[in-house]
This record gives structure tokens, sequence and C-alpha cells, in this order.
């Protein structure tokens, strides 16, 4: 067993019966020579640092109608929000204050961010805070669009692809969404030159060890400078409303063995993780994770990006939720750092 930790960390590649055999066992040893052998690798790239993100929901509105997700545009028990442009820059402005120097800008597919409106809102970031990096999360835009944030000031951009499988993306998404349009877009946000983050839900329905050995080949060959994988948890009101959620265990195993295949990509301890579990950040940091991703969204909003159900971090202030992020991970032996936090290669560029 101990032979697989070592072949995947030299190799940087992992068979579907390697992945199996990883997910399924029950020695406790493995997961702990797993967790060990990951950690080494996320020490040796970045050290005991862990990266702070501010996170911005900047609309609840959604286009789209993905089967797992609350913000689905069928949902109509959702409550749907959109902060204004002065909204998101007083965000900005606290966030700034607490010492974040990355900010991540995330929401639905909400039309009223259209181009002219999202470009102005990311060069007047970008102009007001020169020092700081800025990430988008808004899902599927087109080549010119991504090409005008990225002008405008953006320097990374969160897609997750989801699933790696054409035939798994259909089980997840309604018939008008496409796997081949989702793929073809992160192409394009890497071919701008953002630092590209994609990524998948751990235990989403319909996933197999197949599907999952897909996305880890999707990930090596894409070579993304962040990953974003988290448990699915069901929404209510939503058609995987009594589906089960992703395991806690398994997504730990998956931060370690992607710490294992990209050593210095960054990836987030996510807050899927920690509604799972009460510790879950902080074991993911302990799987491999280097990001957190604090809330710095207005507290009357926070409650309604219910993209899944009973969501933490959504009664606190954001200088609360930094406080709190800081002293887990300093009780856990590492060290919250507030610089931009830029992947290794992508080093002094991009502003
Ligand atoms: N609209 C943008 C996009 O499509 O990338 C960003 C927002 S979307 C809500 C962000 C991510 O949330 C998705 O990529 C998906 O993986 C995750 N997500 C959605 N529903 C979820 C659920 N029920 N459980 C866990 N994660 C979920």
């Amino acid at each position: 067993m101990m032979d697989i930790i070592g072949h995947i960390r030299e190799r940087r590649d992992i068979t579907r019966e390697e992945l199996e055999t990883l997910l399924a066992t029950k020695e406790e040893e493995t997961v702990r020579q797993l967790r060990k052998a990951a950690r080494e690798t996320a020490d040796k790239a970045y050290g005991k640092k862990i990266f702070m993100r501010g996170l911005i929901e900047i609309s609840s509105y959604c286009k789209n109608d993905c089967l797992y997700c609350g913000l689905r545009r069928s949902n109509r028990t959702a409550v749907r929000y959109r902060l204004s442009d002065d909204d998101i820059y007083s965000c900005c402005e606290n966030g700034y204050g607490l010492g974040f120097r990355t900010f991540v800008l995330q929401g639905g597919e909400d039309g009223h961010f259209d181009d002219e409106r999202m470009c102005r809102i990311v060069s007047t970031i970008r102009e007001r805070y020169p020092d700081c990096a800025i990430t988008l999360s808004l899902g599927e835009r087109s080549r010119e669009s991504y090409r005008a944030l990225y002008n405008a000031g953006a320097n990374r951009y969160l897609l997750r692809h989801e699933t790696a499988s054409p035939e798994h993306y259909a089980l997840l998404h309604p018939a008008e969404m496409s796997w081949q349009h989702r793929m073809d877009c992160l192409q394009e946000l890497k071919e701008t030159g953002y630092q590209v983050g994609c990524g998948f839900m751990v235990g989403s329905p319909y996933q197999t060890f197949d599907t999952l050995h897909a996305d880890l080949q999707f990930i090596r060959s894409f070579g993304p400078q962040m990953v974003g994988i988290g448990p699915f948890i069901p929404a209510h009101d939503t058609p995987f409303a009594e589906m089960p959620n992703g395991s806690v265990e398994t997504t730990l195993r998956l931060l370690a063995i992607i710490r294992l295949l990209l050593p210095e990509v960054l990836l987030p301890a996510t807050t899927a993780l920690g509604t799972l579990h009460p510790q879950g950040r902080e074991l993911g940091i302990q799987f491999g994770a280097n990001v957190v991703m604090p809330n710095l969204s207005p507290l009357e909003h926070r409650k309604d990006y219910a993209i899944y159900d009973h969501k933490i971090c959504t009664g606190e202030e954001a200088a609360e939720c930094r406080a709190c992020t800081e002293f887990r991970i300093r009780n856990i032996g590492y060290e919250t750092v507030v610089d931009r936090g830029d992947h290794c290669s992508f080093k002094g560029e991009g502003l």
C-alpha cells in the first residue's frame, strides 16, 4: 500500500486501480501515510503558509438549472439578491483593511453582471487596490468577455469542470447545458492568461471511481493553478434534495492525492468541507490544502447564497470570519498569510 503512495508521488500519476484502493481502504496507517506525503509535498512548495482569499458572493440569481445547486433558476423558494457596485467596493474596502490581498467575486450566471458592468467593477477594484489579486468565478462567458475582464485587471478565474465525463455531466445538468462548452471555457481562460482553477464535487450523484479517475486525469493534463473540490451537499427544493451528501473522508483523501499529482497547486479547504465536519477545513489543510476563503459578503445576504443546505459562516461579520479562520489555522500549527498568494509559476505577473 505504501508503494502506491510512493509511486503516485514519483510518477505524478495514478491508475484507476490505485485510486480505488486508496479511496476504499480501511487501513488507518495507509491514510496516515497519504496525509503525511501530501503535507510534506505542500510544505515543500509553500511551507506552513495558508493563503486567505476574501470571498464576495455578488449575486444569487442564476440563469442555469444545474440539478444539484440551490441557486438553480427553477428553485422558486431561493431568495435572490444582487450586490450593487458600491456594495462590492465596500466589501473590498473592509477586506483590504482586514489584510486580504485577493478578492474572489463569485456569483450565479446573472445577466445583470454583463461585460460593461463587470469590467467597470474589476477596473475600479484594480485601480483602488493595485497590490491585490482579483479572482472571478462567474461561470461560462464568451472568449471576448474573459479577455475584456482580464484586460480590466482580473488575474484568476475559478470554473469547476464539475466532471470530466460527458455522460456524468449530462446526469447533473439540464440538456441545454454542454460539457464541451464548459471545457472550451476552461481552455479559453487558460489561453487568455488567467491563473485558472477547475474542480468538482466529491460524491455528486452518479459519480463513480471511473468518473473520479477521469477527473484526476483531466486535472493532470489541464495543469490548473488551482483546484477546488468539496463534498456535494444536497440543497432543498432541488431534484437532488434527497440524495446523500459526499463523504468528508473521501474528500480528504482526494485532496491529498491531488496535492501529490500537482505539488504546487493552490488547493482550498472549502466551506462545504467545514459544513459537513466541525474541523473539516483544518483536516483539509492537514491533507494538503493551502488556501481558505473567509466570507466578506454583506451579512444580510449571506444566508441567501444558499448553494446547499446548512452552509456555515452565514452569521458572522467579515472580521469575525477572518479572526476565526486565523485562529483555527494557528491552532493546527499553520500560518495565515495576507499576500496575494499566487501560484509559484505566476510570481510577480498579472498585476
Ligand atoms: N456560477 C459559477 C459557476 O458555475 O462556476 C459560480 C457559482 S457555482 C454555485 C460554484 C460551485 O458550487 C459549482 O461549481 C459547484 O461545484 C458548487 N456547488 C453547487 N451546488 C453544490 C452543492 N449542492 N453541493 C456542493 N457544491 C455545490
